[in-house]
């Protein structure tokens, strides 16, 4: 078997979560990304109530407490992201305002129309674009803001390689005016969308990844899930050089009306 015949849902999780702990995202994204996405969201103070979903290690939280006031709870499935998460917090003294909790972004533990602001970078395609912006539109105030980054396609036709990837890996990929219709759709104003530069794939994503997969390599030498898992994670890289021009990740910002 080749890297090409898996889709990413075949690895063992706690695998995928250990060759991933070692990098600063887990996802294509930049500080600078992060920034431009805020640039657009007003009015945070310093009671303002934020939700990071799927925060990984927490790469964006951390630019997100320090641009921002207000109190983040950053919400994870992977315990051991989520430690990783509030030692980066502590180690940057931000630990009163950002708090790292394990959960799901689709079982959320807060009040009906609490948040200020939900952010969520590379990782709504967990439970789906549309499903997620519906869910989390409920716990937004009127006048509430939502950012994520999603997959989507730049162009109507694809090749039939990366369309196959894809329709494997995620098939809610979608257009851009697809994508903000269903933001709309689920109650939000679109106020701004960007793409997301390609430094935040390969300066940030693809090349701290090969230095991820040789520790793994060496860790797991022999180990048949891990070196299929790295030649998938090669293989992806491989498609985006190929065809980047086809898709990337979007930024989506909406303020719920
Ligand atoms: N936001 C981070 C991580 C993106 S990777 C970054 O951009 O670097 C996707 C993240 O979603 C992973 O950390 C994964 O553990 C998390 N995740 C997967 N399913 C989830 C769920 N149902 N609820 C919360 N987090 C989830």
């Amino acid at each position: 078997m080749s890297g090409n015949d898996h889709n990413i849902h075949d690895f063992d999780i706690t695998l995928i979560c250990e060759y991933f702990s070692s990098m600063d995202r887990q996802g294509p994204g930049s500080q600078e990304a992060t920034q431009k996405a805020l640039s657009f969201i007003g009015d945070m103070h310093e009671g303002s109530r934020i939700a990071d979903l799927g925060c990984g290690t927490g790469g964006q939280t951390m630019v997100l407490a320090q641009n921002t006031p207000g109190n983040i709870i950053a919400i994870d499935l992977f315990p051991g992201f989520i430690d990783k998460l509030n030692d980066n917090a502590q180690k940057l003294n931000l630990q009163s305002r950002v708090k790292g909790i394990i959960g799901s972004m689709d079982k959320l533990d807060f009040q009906l129309k609490e948040l200020d602001l939900i952010w969520c970078e590379g990782a709504i395609y967990n439970i789906g674009f549309e499903k997620g912006m519906n869910y989390w539109n409920k716990f937004l105030k009127k006048g509430g803001y939502v950012a994520v980054t999603e997959a989507s396609w730049f162009i109507e036709e694809q090749p039939k390689e990366i369309f196959d990837f894809w329709n494997e890996a995620y098939p809610e990929i979608d257009t851009i005016p697809n994508k903000i219709a269903q933001m709309q759709k689920a109650g939000d104003v679109v106020i701004a969308s960007f793409i997301l530069p390609e430094t935040c794939w390969i300066n940030n994503f693809f090349v701290p990844g090969i230095r991820a997969q040789k520790i793994f390599l060496d860790k797991y030498k022999g180990n048949k899930s891990a070196e299929e898992f790295v030649k998938y994670e090669k293989h992806g890289a491989e498609l985006y050089n190929k065809y980047k021009e086809y898709y990337g990740y979007v930024f989506y910002i909406g303020k719920k009306i």
